[in-house]
């Protein structure tokens, strides 16, 4: 009885998918560019309805037991001193430092570790979708063609299943003016549990955050900027750009530039968002980045992908048809995609600002409200508003769903899509 279904991207989206679809008796398998898992990425919250799927999936103790805390966020000025900070018990987890925090690599092994029944392919990728009345045939960079009941893009912000199936990335992605460099190095100083930024003119930011080992730092490059030309397949000259961009900065950028040239886990993206009106075109839907992104500036990506997945997978189940899981799995997602979307007021302009008197402002600014007087205030303007969204219990019923997937499959009628 079960489902055959393609999903591109091993990432955070991919995996959790997987992970629910075997879990309701389907089968699935997941293609992966990369050639291997890839470890890299910053600390990503696990908060509100993704917690709750993350406890559906018994997988609280695996993340809890990877936890990373941070006390907060600090900006520092080009000689390393304290220019302003916000501290997480401030914010009760609702800021940029929420209760749940776990470095993106570490989620993704809990979730491959989750899911080691399932066929991974690495080192692989589609480069054509053909759908009919009863399935998707898929051609294979490398490996040979296959037949697949049904396709999901999760393969992230600049989906190859959303530009075969949906038409060109540039009706979907718009660059919020900015881009972002993720990567681990030997860290120059102790960070003692805190996020560091060094905000420099020109919109600039050089950030260390912490990692298990004292001895290693998550670095990060974020700059402002219009769109840029330049090859996403070549970290070369990504990272000659970066030292471009960078080059005489103050505090530990010096150190920072000479660690990326050694990473081995390097990232380099736009500031991006993602929109597309329908998520999915017959028997092909996108989940995660590659359908709906708010990008790094709003957060919650990861969010996104566990309860998208949580849902896709639920709906699959519980209707047996995808004809109508995929629209009902947009309806239940829709007004929650949104909200988390939403940007922070001022986007990048307000917060990554390109003058000395900017910077200087949005130290005063937030000295001044995490100050005594103010401190009430700013935690409840920081108080997360409730997901719009409810989780129905798919999992609770696992026996029917997969009477239903059984049914549904006997059930479909061939029609042209
Ligand atoms: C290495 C890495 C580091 C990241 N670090 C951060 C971070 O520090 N902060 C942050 O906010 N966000 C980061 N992100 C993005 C973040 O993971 C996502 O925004 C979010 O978790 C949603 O997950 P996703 O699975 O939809 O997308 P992603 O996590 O981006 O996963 C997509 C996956 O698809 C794969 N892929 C891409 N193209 C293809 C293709 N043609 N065929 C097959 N596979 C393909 C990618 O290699 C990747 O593994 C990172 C992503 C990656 C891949």
């Amino acid at each position: 009885m079960s489902e055959n279904v393609l999903i591109s991207g091993a990432g955070i989206a991919g995996p959790a998918l997987a992970y629910w679809l075997r879990r309701y008796g389907f089968n699935p398998t997941v293609v992966e560019a990369a050639p291997a898992p890839r470890p890299g990425g910053q600390t990503v919250d696990i908060r509100g309805v993704a917690r709750e799927v993350v406890e559906r999936m018994g997988l609280m103790q695996a993340v809890r037991d990877r936890q990373l805390h941070e006390k907060g966020l600090e900006y520092v000025s080009a000689r390393g001193r304290r220019a302003a900070a916000l501290p997480a018990e401030l914010l009760d987890g609702a800021g940029p430092v929420a209760e749940i925090e776990i470095l993106r690599g570490d989620l993704s092994e809990v979730l491959l570790d989750a899911t080691t029944d399932v066929e991974y392919i690495y080192g692989d990728s589609i480069t054509a979708l053909v759908q009919d009345d009863s399935g998707v045939q898929v051609t294979f960079r490398r490996g040979a063609e296959r037949r697949f009941d049904l396709v999901v893009g999760a393969d992230g912000v600049h989906s190859k299943v959303r530009s075969l199936a949906f038409g060109p990335e540039s009706q979907y992605v718009r660059n919020l003016g900015g881009y972002g460099s993720y990567f681990t190095i030997r860290t120059p100083e102790p960070l003692d549990h805190w996020m560091k930024i060094y905000a420099a003119p020109g919109g600039r930011w050089v950030g260390l955050r912490p990692d298990h080992d004292p001895q290693y730092a998550r670095a990060f490059l974020s700059f402002r900027s219009p769109e840029l030309t330049y090859d996403r397949r070549d970290v070369a000259q990504q990272k000659a750009l970066l030292e471009q961009k960078f080059a005489g900065l103050g505090w530990h950028t010096r150190h920072v530039l000479d660690g990326m040239h050694e990473a081995d886990d390097f990232y380099f993206d736009s500031t991006s968002q993602v929109v597309v009106p329908e998520w999915s075109k017959g028997r092909v839907v996108l989940l995660g980045d590659a359908g709906y992104c708010g990008s790094p500036l709003a957060g919650h990506g990861t969010a996104l992908s566990l309860v998208g997945a949580y849902v896709l997978a639920g709906e699959l189940a519980a209707d047996g048809n995808h004809r109508n899981a995929f629209p009902q799995y947009q309806r239940v997602m829709q007004a929650y995609v949104e909200q988390r979307m939403e940007l922070p007021p001022g986007g990048l302009k307000m917060a990554m600002p390109m003058t000395a008197a900017g910077i200087w402002l949005r130290n005063t600014s937030t000295r001044l409200m995490t100050s005594r007087p103010f401190r009430g205030a700013l935690a409840k303007a920081a108080a997360a508003k409730p997901d719009a969204i409810d989780l129905r219990d798919y999992a609770g019923s696992t026996s029917e769903v997969t009477d239903s997937v059984t049914a549904g499959l006997t059930q479909a009628t061939p029609s042209r899509e």
